[in-house]
């Protein structure tokens, strides 16, 4: 199995020391070595070094959400979850792969989205009267889930951007990132492309992700230099007097706020999700999980691992779901497979996008 400089480097700094393992959900989870950091990492070394071929390797390799929860906790300063999409990429280009990543990997290439559906990519713009402007500063990136599965969320997030004069991409495709993932970088080059000329087409010099995976894919795995990516939520913070002027009500409700691993850990998205929301239902009203920003659980959905390893991402939901404090009216989020996740996990309290919350306080102030 090949991998690239930095991957290798990071397999022999790796000292075993195990401070990961307390920290990985996967481990949490089953209690097995071969399913936390140290052990997947002892694994893709002896893959890499040819001692070990065996499929048994990709339910410990795959397993992995690649939430990042280890990487701030290693004294190594090594990266588990590039080193776990290194292998997974490496064993593809061998042609050892799941079943799952192949039927990811089919569906997304035949169907430009993530979820096998036809149906046109703008089908939630129909009927909204929402017109995009012509050569905008900014786009919105809606992102495969919002366009398909959860439209309400994309209809309400352009009813505010499209104020602010935000424009859409004339035909967005998958950003990717499910392909990028799960190692398969080769096949995802055409649909970056695809959408880096969408991008330069439009003539915007920032993308505004409605998704933390789509996020993290546009800032991190795309080559498009002058346009910066942003999340909606560190957007609609940097315009937060245009949203007030436009009617931001204030709501009389308590909220927590799970940080989604993609936009938080690995970019520092904490402080933005949260000044909207201390600015609709006050400070005091937004009461913190009982692991939150840097230390916030993975809700178990990311990586591939929904997909591949569907009893484990719901056993990890719940138990993000147990950091959620008593009493409140709402779990926010700013990423719909969190919100997937954690909706399926059965809770009581319902699970929401901020700008679901935004729009309930719009709609207050509106009344
Ligand atoms: S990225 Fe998350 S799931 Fe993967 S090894 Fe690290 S802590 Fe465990
Ligand atoms: S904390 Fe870092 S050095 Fe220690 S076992 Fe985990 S990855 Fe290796």
């Amino acid at each position: 199995m090949s991998l690239n400089q930095v991957d290798q480097r990071d397999l022999y700094r790796c000292v075993n020391c195990g401070n990961c393992r307390s920290v990985c959900p996967t481990f949490e989870q089953t209690g097995r070595e071969s399913k936390n950091t140290r052990g997947r990492i002892l694994i893709i070394r002896d893959v890499f070094e040819g001692k070990l071929d065996d499929v048994s390797v990709f339910d410990s390799i795959n397993t992995c959400t690649t939430c990042g929860c280890c990487t701030a906790a290693c004294p190594a300063g090594v990266h588990p979850p590039d080193l776990v999409e290194g292998a997974r990429s490496g064993l593809a280009t061998e042609g050892k792969m799941t079943p799952t990543q192949m039927k990811i990997r089919d569906t997304v290439l035949q169907y430009s989205n993530t979820l096998a559906d036809a149906g046109p990519r703008l089908g939630w713009l129909e009927g909204t009267g929402l017109i995009p402007p012509k050569n905008p500063k900014a786009v919105y990136f809606v992102g495969c889930l919002d366009t398909y599965r959860y439209p309400e969320t994309a209809v309400n997030t352009y009813k505010i951007l499209n104020k602010m004069g935000v424009g859409l991409l004339s035909d967005e495709k998958c950003c990717a990132s499910p392909l990028l993932r799960l190692g398969f970088v080769k096949e995802a080059t055409a649909l970056k492309n695809h959408n880096i000329d969408q991008i330069k087409k439009s003539g915007a010099d920032t993308i505004i992700a409605g998704c933390a995976g789509c996020y993290n894919t546009l800032k991190n795995n795309y080559e498009s230099d002058g346009v910066s990516v942003v999340t909606v939520s560190e957007y609609l913070a940097a315009h937060l007097d245009g949203l007030k002027k436009a009617g931001l009500g204030k709501l009389d409700l308590k909220i927590t706020y799970h940080d989604p691993c993609h936009s938080g850990r690995h970019n520092n998205i904490f402080d933005e999700p949260r000044a909207l929301i201390y600015e609709i239902v006050g400070r005091n009203n937004l009461i913190e999980m009982a692991a939150a920003r840097e230390k916030s659980r993975c809700c178990g959905g990311g990586g591939g691992v929904r997909s591949g390893y569907g009893d484990l991402s719901l056993a990890m939901a719940k138990r993000r779901l147990e950091d959620v404090p008593k009493g409140v009216d709402y779990i926010v989020t700013t990423c719909p497979l969190c919100l997937r996740n954690l909706r399926d996990a059965g809770d009581d309290i319902p699970v929401i996008d901020l700008v679901e919350l935004i729009s309930m306080a719009n709609e207050k102030k509106s009344r």
